[in-house]
């Protein structure tokens, strides 16, 4: 089978007529059938999928093409499908079935993409491993010694293993980025109100947005113009207009900020500390200025993205109450025991610690010292952050402190599983777009990612930055 990276070689294919989408989409549902071990996909829309891509056929021989004609999508169980099932990988959605599909959803079928089937996460995208799902862990393909990456590792392990072209996840604190880091791909966390959350299973609102994974900068670029602007459905969608991310720039010197307290390279992979310093020499090589910045809040990333996210968590799972909708325990016997039970029994350990943690952050007596205070440090990383990038164009890191780990190693410690987030969370945190570029392969023989973190809205900038990188 032909392995595209760029969804204009399969359209090039296609208007040669040496390809049909059904022989595409059949090639996918084989590569699947394959390596079931991987449990990328919790539910494959065969059957749909087929009469999607009889259907673009059709259209193809009439003449007719879209934007994302010949594109095979993946979509993270917690992205809402009419008429199929989606749980965010949780036992408490037993069963649930979508009444309306989510805008993004919509916005890319209404464009020609075809959707292959919902993919595996963290429970209620909370982790950074997969090893949080009520359906089982998912594996990298690279090698399946090591996790994928979370919350959306089924949408990077699909796309790495060449299960669909690229796929769709969310990003609350880096559940995009730092799996496309550990799988070799290129994934972008749009800024804040950039795409509609309308449809998207909330973890937390302030933090969180839906974006594409692919294996190019192009096909990123393509997929957030499709599913970006304003939506009524989502008063907290910018009404910005998008503008054109593609055909992406290149012409451009960019002045990149590297941030000082990192380049001591402390708690980094050294390989990869060396190859971060490599890249950046290389910039510099190419023309590009490099502006050393001090960020002394960094070490604050983590504890006020773990308060927020976790506030905001426990109000909005607060719904999961085994009354409306999803699993009910049948051990209940009245109303109290109704939520109790059902909330114990159907969600999972990692959620309920977050509930735990977010309730105890929103507590009388605490509010203020910990919500109110996390609210205050998360002004000062904005600000800080938008003073950097007033004097650069973007603030480039790596996207994790190295490649990815092995199973069981940082699942009994969530200490240690919440520092994996130490790069990606700062753009959650201030609402800017950043996106995760695959530079380099470690002597283990897994990929490593760099991130870069540009200025609100300036994703078509973003773009052309990042193709300075592969450069
Ligand atoms: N790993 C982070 C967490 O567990 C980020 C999750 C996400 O972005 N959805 O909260």
């Amino acid at each position: 089978m032909k392995q595209y990276t760029q969804l204009a070689e399969i359209q090039a294919d296609l208007r040669a007529g040496s390809l049909r989408c059904e022989d595409l989409v059949r090639q996918y549902l084989a590569a699947i059938a394959a390596r079931p071990e991987i449990n990328a996909f919790l539910e494959v829309f065969e059957a749909e999928v087929i009469a999607q891509a009889q259907a673009q056929d059709a259209a193809i021989a009439r003449g007719e093409w879209q934007l994302l004609t010949g594109l095979v999508l993946g979509i993270k169980d917690n992205i809402a499908y009419k008429g199929h099932v989606f749980s965010a990988s949780s036992k408490i959605l037993d069963g649930f079935e979508s009444l309306f599909s989510a805008t993004v959803v919509e916005r890319l079928l209404a464009e020609g993409a075809m959707i292959i089937g919902r993919l595996n996460c963290d429970e209620f995208a909370m982790g950074s491993s997969n090893e949080n799902s009520a359906f089982g862990r998912v594996l990298n393909p690279i090698n399946t010694d090591y996790v994928p990456g979370g919350s959306s590792g089924g949408s990077a392990a699909a796309v790495a293993a060449g299960f669909c072209h690229a796929s769709l996840g969310t990003d609350t604190g880096g559940s995009i980025r730092q799996p496309a880091a550990y799988c070799g791909l290129v994934g972008l966390k749009p800024s804040y109100g950039r795409i509609s959350r309308h449809g998207i299973i909330a973890f937390g609102s302030s933090f969180d947005q839906v974006g594409p994974f692919a294996k190019s900068i192009e096909d990123v670029a393509l997929l957030t113009q499709v599913m970006a602007g304003p939506d009524a459905y989502d008063t907290t969608c910018s009404t910005l207009e998008v503008g054109q991310y593609v055909p992406i720039a290149t012409d451009k010197k960019y002045k990149f900020a590297v941030i000082k307290e990192l380049l001591s390279g402390e708690g980094l992979d050294p390989e990869l500390q060396a190859a971060f310093q490599q890249k950046v020499a290389q910039l510099k090589a190419a023309g590009h200025e490099i502006v050393e910045v001090s960020f002394p809040y960094l070490p604050y990333a983590i504890p006020t993205y773990y308060i927020l996210a976790t506030a905001e968590a426990s109000s909005n799972l607060s719904r999961y109450s085994g009354v409306h909708y999803g699993y009910r325990s049948g051990n209940a016997t009245d109303l109290e025991s109704t939520y109790k039970k059902s909330r114990t029994e159907g969600f999972g350990e990692e959620v309920k610690r977050r509930i735990m943690m977010g309730t105890f952050v929103l507590s009388e007596g605490y509010y203020d010292a910990y919500y109110g205070r996390g609210q205050k440090v998360r002004r000062l990383l904005r600000d800080k952050s938008l003073e950097i990038l007033q004097q650069t164009d973007a603030i480039l890191t790596p996207t994790t402190t190295g490649t990815a780990f092995k199973f069981g190693e940082k699942s009994d410690d969530p200490i240690q599983m919440y520092l994996e987030d130490i790069f990606t969370v700062l753009a959650n945190l201030t609402g800017l777009p950043a996106i995760s570029v695959p530079f380099a392969t470690h002597s283990n023989g897994m990929p490593l990612g760099i991130q870069l973190m540009g200025r609100p809205f300036a994703e078509a900038e973003i773009f052309a930055l990042a193709k300075a990188l592969q450069a």
